[in-house]
């Protein structure tokens, strides 16, 4: 039947905007971490940004990565271990990137599609940005815990999709 077909291949929502997150994200010029994130106000795409140097200055592939090392405590088996984990900072954050390329009205009510899991940076200006709901992809564990509860204090829906597989070739492979 061709109907049942149809609907068979037919995308939700979710998918469809997150596809498209990950679509996004292949535009991003850091080798270390591709990250889409889309804009919808009801249904309607309003926005898209990927992870990226500012317009004009020299990104990733040009200039190599802007390479931090950070500290971070972990709970490793019980104990707390501190583990050095490098950055790249060159780049604007793709969620940070939506903020500055979007209209606060449009922003009112709306849902965020991101590729991963926001920052703690990117969480805190999304959750003065307008957006209601979070709805993301692949797990970022180092801020997870206070990226929670901060969206459980702003009564933001912040979920993981979940089944969900990005589109064949939009994935890169992420580097520790
Ligand atoms: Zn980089
Ligand atoms: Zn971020």
């Amino acid at each position: 039947m061709k109907a049942a077909r149809t609907d068979a291949i037919r995308k939700d929502w979710d998918t469809y905007f997150m596809d498209i997150a990950y679509m996004v994200s292949t535009r991003s010029r850091c080798p270390r971490r591709h990250v889409g994130a889309v804009l919808v106000q009801g249904k309607k795409l309003l926005g898209t940004a990927y992870n990226g140097a500012p317009m004009g200055a020299p990104d990733c592939l040009e200039a190599g990565c802007m390479i931090t090392e950070e500290a971070e405590w972990r709970n490793v088996d019980g104990q707390e271990q501190m583990i050095k984990k490098q950055r790249c900072i060159r780049t604007i954050h793709a969620e940070q990137n939506l903020l500055l390329f979007t209209d606060r009205a449009d922003r009112e009510g709306s849902i965020v599609y991101v590729t991963d899991q926001p920052c703690w940076t990117c969480a805190n200006m999304l959750a003065n940005s307008g957006v209601t709901e979070i709805v993301y992809d692949r797990v970022y564990l180092k801020d997870s815990d206070k990226v929670h509860d901060l969206m459980e204090q702003k009564g933001i829906r912040f979920r993981r999709l979940d089944p969900y597989s990005p589109p064949p070739q939009t994935e890169m492979e992420i580097m520790p």
